[in-house]
């Protein structure tokens, strides 16, 4: 089987992370970067996004395991303590695999036949450089409302923990392929109106945001900024794609939840 391990960089990162290659390469496991069957990060749910989207073009193939060196991280949720264990299990066991649902987004600009497509593990979110976001909003090819606000954040059921929960939208079991799409501040008055409440979406709903001026937005995808202009419609559903983790113990999604925001 082959491997590769991913670092956030910083010392004690570093150091685990040399653990864990010297360790597997003991268990006769191949270092390979290219086309690895396993990818261990180590650092935070950071750390993960990057590895993530490192690999996205063989997420078929590949799993996923994360050590967190800070802490307790959502997709990063084994602790350096732990780490023989860890190993042990990737050498040994064949491992249980669990599928998360990926966010599939489509920018298209005006004056260009090609489109760009994306994949998010989190979410994509949209502001404007300057002044309001204002942009009709089309679910499943009729018009649903059009918003007019600070901008709007789309996100997958294992991001609703991340920037979606920031801005009041529910948390998502990731058994559910959906995607869920939150306000940030919309101005809401006699004259505009927007339904106010996040939105879930189930697979196939696509969900269209077309800007209605010709602005400048900053397009995020999980932690990398794109600055789009004469950006003419960003498409948003449930990727045909997943990610896969691997599983070598039972770590259920509401007690990650607890351990995070409530008490450990
Ligand atoms: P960052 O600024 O370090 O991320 C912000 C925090 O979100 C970190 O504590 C990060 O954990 C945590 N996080 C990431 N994914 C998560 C998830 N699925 N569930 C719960 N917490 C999660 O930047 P980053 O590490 O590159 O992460 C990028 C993400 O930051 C974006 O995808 C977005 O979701 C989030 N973000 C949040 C806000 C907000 O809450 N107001 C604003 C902008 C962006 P680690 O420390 O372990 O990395
Ligand atoms: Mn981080």
């Amino acid at each position: 089987m082959n491997f590769t391990v991913s670092s956030r960089g910083d010392d004690v990162s570093n150091r685990i992370s040399q653990k864990i290659r010297s360790y597997l390469e003991e268990f006769k496991l191949s270092p390979n970067e290219e086309e690895p069957d396993i990818v261990i990060s180590v650092g935070g749910d950071g750390t993960l996004l990057q590895a993530f989207h490192q690999y996205t073009n063989r997420l078929a193939e590949t799993s996923f395991v994360g050590v967190h060196t800070g802490h307790l991280g959502f997709y990063a949720d084994w602790q350096p303590e732990e780490v023989e264990k860890l190993v042990i299990h990737i050498a040994k066991t064949p491992f249980k695999v669990v599928e998360y649902p990926l966010l599939e987004v489509i920018i298209r600009h005006h004056n260009e036949s090609k489109s760009e497509r994306f994949l998010a593990l989190n979410e994509c979110s949209v502001k404007s450089i300057e002044g309001s976001v204002v942009m009709d909003i089309e679910i499943k090819g009729n018009l649903f409302e059009t918003f007019r606000g600070d901008g709007l954040c789309i996100s997958t059921p294992s991001g609703s923990t991340a920037y979606n929960k920031a801005l009041g939208g529910a948390i998502v079991h990731p058994s559910l392929a959906c995607i869920q799409v939150a306000e940030m501040a919309s101005i809401n008055n006699r004259v505009y109106r927007t339904i106010g409440s996040p939105l879930v979406l189930p697979q196939h709903h696509t969900c269209l945001l077309k800007p209605k001026n010709n602005a400048d937005f900053q397009v995020t995808i999980d932690h990398q900024t794109l600055v789009q202009k004469d950006m003419k419609s960003i498409q948003c559903r449930v990727a045909e794609e997943k990610i896969r983790f691997a599983r070598f113990r039972p770590f259920p999604f509401w007690k990650r939840v607890k351990e995070s925001f409530i008490t450990d």
